[in-house]
């Protein structure tokens, strides 16, 4: 399998430097050259079989070369035997013909783990051959940092430094990022907001010289090898519906579009969607884009589903990149347009084409906690402010006639992540399973920083050089 920059100016890469490099060298975003097929025989050896297998099956379509089919088979059994519930993701029936597809049974309780764990073997394996070890840097809102932590702790070849913003994650997500003590994790709070943190990031990429000396490597969820982990569920979700020849739409909680677009991925790979539908909170970045070709980022309004408070959704590149027809001179232009203007407007042709496969909802916050309430009293399960963002589209769109037939939505958190707007919505305060009893008994591991690079890069380095020796 090869990989094409949406940029169009390096070479094409193979899986393994996709997964290392994460962002192409000319500051696109990896794609497949061509999409992979899945045959029906292999769809219909889907039914009934465990997720781990159908997800070696479908990575194993985006790795190519890069792992033996057997290994790849054992890492995926090996990470999805270790979530906490047996089907993996298990779907949930929520009305005639609406499903919750739960996503929240890794060990980080959020959907971040689908992918995280097994890249977490990926690097281990491909940094061993190459005896090479690497630091992985990430900025979170709270969930991508405890995922990345708990999949990337036991890595004997890779260093792992999260920054988060300092009392803007709830204290479940601080926690789980905080209370793993590993000599190769480093917790930065930031005395700022997640765009501060994520601006420290990009700054310590574009140094080369310091990029060079820890061996930077990313794991936000540009890294396409996240995306073909989560193209997995989409599959399975459809095969355990026995959908055959009528179509499933998925509605899907959106931020940086990485999980959706992982969707989008599965219907160019054959699976039979009907509408993926865009759902965001109050930043509505997405919506403007899909309902008037307005992309202009807004300020961030903080929300009760804090992974979503994002305007700059960077995996929107992806879908631009295919609806302009892998034009990447075009798309060049465009990007440069929209860094230097900070606005993109798109053509009636781009908008059409998005059309075919994507409708959107934008929920607001009273919305949302209505949502969670209405979810409680209806069924007497609590449901995340993620999957209520999500649950408040699919019941709107369906009323407006825009959403017909089997419809998926995804629950990406389990609610005690969030149990501040959980309680708020039902009075009702959702508890953590019980293998998380001990995290608020735990210590605490972080360290503390200004809101400025050099402050970051020289805890790093410090931190780094005394792993390495
Ligand atoms: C990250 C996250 C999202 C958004 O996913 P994207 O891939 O960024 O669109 C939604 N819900 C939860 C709980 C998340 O952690």
């Amino acid at each position: 399998m090869n990989y094409v920059s949406t940029r169009g100016l390096v070479a094409s890469a193979n899986f393994e430097q996709v997964l290392l490099t994460g962002l192409a060298p000319d500051g696109g975003l990896y794609m497949p050259r061509r999409w992979p097929t899945v045959t029906k025989d292999q769809m219909a050896s889907f039914a009934g079989a465990p997720y781990a297998e159908v997800a070696a099956t479908i990575i194993g379509l985006f790795t190519g070369e890069t792992f033996a089919d057997a290994h790849l088979k054992e890492m995926a059994q090996s990470v999805y035997g270790g979530f906490s519930n047996a089907s993996v993701a298990p779907l949930t029936p929520v009305g005639d013909k609406d499903y919750i597809l739960e996503l929240y049974h890794g060990p980080t309780l959020a959907f971040k783990d689908f992918a995280m764990q097994i890249l977490g073997r990926m690097f281990d394996d491909v940094l061993q051959r190459h005896g090479k070890r690497l630091t992985i840097i990430a900025a979170t809102s709270g969930d991508t940092g405890a995922a990345a932590i708990e999949a990337l702790k036991s890595c004997k070849y890779v260093d792992v430094v999260v920054l988060h913003p300092e009392g803007r994650v709830t204290d479940v997500q601080r926690r789980m990022m905080t209370t793993v003590d590993a000599p190769n994790v480093l917790n930065i709070a930031v005395s700022g907001a997640f765009d501060d943190c994520q601006a420290i990031v990009k700054q310590l990429f574009a140094d080369h010289e310091f990029a060079e000396r820890t061996s930077l490597g990313g794991v936000n969820s540009i890294n396409w090898a996240r995306l073909a982990a989560q193209t997995a569920y989409y599959f399975t979700a459809c095969a355990a519906l026995g959908a055959r020849d009528e179509t499933v739409n998925f509605v899907v909680p959106t931020g940086n579009f990485g999980d959706v677009f992982a969707g989008f991925a599965a219907k160019k790979m054959g699976l039979g969607i009907g509408q993926l539908v865009v759902a965001t909170n109050a930043n509505d970045i997405l919506h403007r884009a899909l309902t008037s070709g307005d992309y202009t980022p807004a300020n961030v309004t903080p929300t009760t589903s804090p992974s979503m408070d994002i305007q700059v959704a960077s995996n929107f590149e992806r879908l631009l990149f295919e609806v302009m027809g892998r034009d990447s001179s075009g798309l060049r232009e465009k990007m440069a347009n929209f860094a230097a203007d900070k606005t993109m407007a798109l053509t009636t042709q781009e908008r059409q084409a998005i059309a075919e496969h994507f409708i959107s909802y934008a929920a607001s916050e009273e919305e949302t906690l209505a949502e969670i309430r209405r979810h409680y009293e209806k069924t007497g399960a609590l449901i995340d402010p993620h999957t209520a963002v999500a649950r408040c589209a699919a019941v709107r769109l369906r009323a407006q006639g825009a959403l017909e037939g089997k419809t998926v939505t995804l629950s990406t958190a389990h609610p005690a992540k969030f149990p501040q707007a959980v309680e708020r919505a039902t009075g009702v305060t959702p508890s953590l399973p019980k293998e998380y009893s001990t995290l608020f008994e735990l210590d605490e591991h972080m360290v503390t920083a200004e809101n400025d690079v050099s402050a970051v890069k020289s805890i790093i380095l410090d931190r780094v050089g005394a792993v390495r020796g």
